[in-house]
């Protein structure tokens, strides 16, 4: 099938690159001219573990291909999926223009049936927000006198993981799409015919939801458990034991049961934002959420005070990052928990230094006065404390001996409990973890 895809970032590329290589003939489309330019030298912008491989054997094929033209793509695709970002607004609604301006361009380049289905996160309505969109542009080109064309719009929100994404795309959980017609459900069920898994076919307005509804309940499980954190700490208990001791009932789950210094990336903070401002809109106070939030904010918090805490004066200490990325095996750093613990040390008149394997380069640009290092070793040379804010693998291997010895205190702060049974004590470090009694 004739695939079009507008927004090639971390979820249309990967769209893109997957669907070709289940047999699609995909064409993405950024208005990015840099970002196409270096996508049509098969050059990756994004960190995406697996991803170059598979594109450029993609491209090879010649079944990928990448434009700035709306239009070219409209014209050739059949089905058209709308990737572009959503980002919050400052009162926390999803910021729409990208859609919106995707929709009326598609409807200005439509020749003959289309299908035009949202995979960027969006609000319930949205939907039909775009459908009116596209209906009030095609108007405006009849009465210009031009033939009418049919299309459909629907929703088939997306769940990869960054990190996993290629992974997630091939093997998900299960693919939703919503629908208002049978050849909407009949197209996308052919887009999906290679992936084996669940599909959950619903309207339109359910789709949308059911992509905010599962990334404000994952949220809710890590808010939940940074919350236990918190009493652990207070009456002397482990938070890692009471999740294995929760998770082990398959009605909990052990996963996403991690208490650390909260969520953050490009996706939980603003779909739990746009959740509460779609419920508050609707007419109810979607207070859960509200302290979902709160206690992700709080904990960064708590983090900072414990550090402050422990090292004791702030001022010219010398604290070294492990990691700044949200989360590992990605550089994105949109929300990154790691932005707001840095500023507040620094503000405090901390000195950091930081590793990263892969977010360097773009945590460079939004953290300033940060002392970037081109490894592990190099960073801890003279540090005050070493904290852990993000687990890559590539941190468990550290040669912990090597680096007490260059450190001027040897003090680790775990955001991610990642050493919990590292015995770093044994080897003569202060460790601090979060929500384990101390
Ligand atoms: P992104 O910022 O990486 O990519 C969006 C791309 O759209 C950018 O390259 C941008 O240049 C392009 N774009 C914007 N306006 C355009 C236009 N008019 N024409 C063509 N291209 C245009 O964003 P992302 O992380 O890929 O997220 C996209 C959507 O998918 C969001 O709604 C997000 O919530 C959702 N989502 C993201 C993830 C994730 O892990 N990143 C997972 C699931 C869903």
């Amino acid at each position: 099938m004739n695939i079009a895809i507008v927004g090639s970032g971390y979820v249309g590329l990967v769209s893109g690159v997957c669907l070709s290589s289940i047999g699609h003939h995909v064409m993405c489309v950024d208005n990015d001219r840099e970002k196409v330019k270096k996508l049509r030298q098969a050059q990756v912008p994004i960190y995406e573990p697996g991803l170059e491989e598979l594109m450029v054997g993609m491209m090879k094929k010649k079944r990928l291909m990448f434009t700035t033209s709306i239009k070219e793509a409209t014209k050739k695709a059949k089905v058209i999926f709308i990737a572009v970002g959503t980002p919050s607004k400052a009162n926390g609604d999803a910021d729409l223009t990208y859609v919106e301006n995707v929709a009326r361009e598609i409807a200005a380049n439509m020749n003959s049936y289309k299908l035009i289905v949202e995979k960027s996160t969006v609000p319930a309505a949205t939907g039909q927000r775009i459908k009116r969109t596209i209906q009030m542009n095609l108007l405006k080109k009849y009465q210009q006198g031009k033939g009418k064309v049919d299309f459909d719009v629907a929703s088939n929100p997306e769940f990869l993981r960054e990190g996993s994404a290629i992974e997630d795309f091939m093997k998900p959980d299960r693919v939703v799409i919503g629908v208002e017609s049978k050849m909407a459900e009949d197209l996308l069920r052919e887009v999906y015919k290679p992936i084996k898994t669940k599909m959950v076919v619903t309207n339109i307005n359910s789709a949308e939801i059911i992509k905010h509804a599962s990334n404000s309940f994952l949220a809710t499980k890590i808010s939940f458990a940074n919350a236990l954190s918190q009493i652990c700490d207070r009456v002397g208990a482990d938070v890692l034991k009471v999740a294995e001791g929760m998770g082990f009932d398959k009605r909990i789950g052990r996963s996403f049961l991690n208490a650390g210094i909260g969520y953050g990336g490009s996706c939980f903070p603003k779909d739990v934002d746009a959740f509460i401002r779609l419920s508050e809109k609707s007419g109810y106070d979607f207070t859960l959420l509200k302290d979902v939030r709160q206690i992700n904010e709080d904990q960064k918090k708590a983090f900072v005070r414990l550090i402050e805490d422990k090292l004791w004066i702030i001022k010219d200490k010398i604290i070294g990052a492990l990691g700044v990325a949200f989360k590992p095996d990605t550089d994105d750093m949109r929300n990154a928990p790691a932005t707001d613990i840095i500023q507040a040390l620094q503000c405090e008149g901390a000195k950091i230094r930081a590793y990263d394997p892969e977010a360097a380069h773009n945590a460079k640009k939004i953290m300033k006065g940060v002392t970037f290092c081109k490894d592990i070793y190099t960073m801890a040379k003279g540090c005050d404390s070493l904290m852990l804010l993000t687990e890559w693998d590539e941190f468990t291997k550290i040669d912990f001996k090597k680096i007490k010895q260059s450190m001027r205190q040897a003090v680790i702060f775990d955001g991610r409990n990642l050493y919990h049974n590292r015995g770093l004590e044994k080897l003569g470090f202060e460790y601090y973890g979060i929500g384990r009694g101390v």
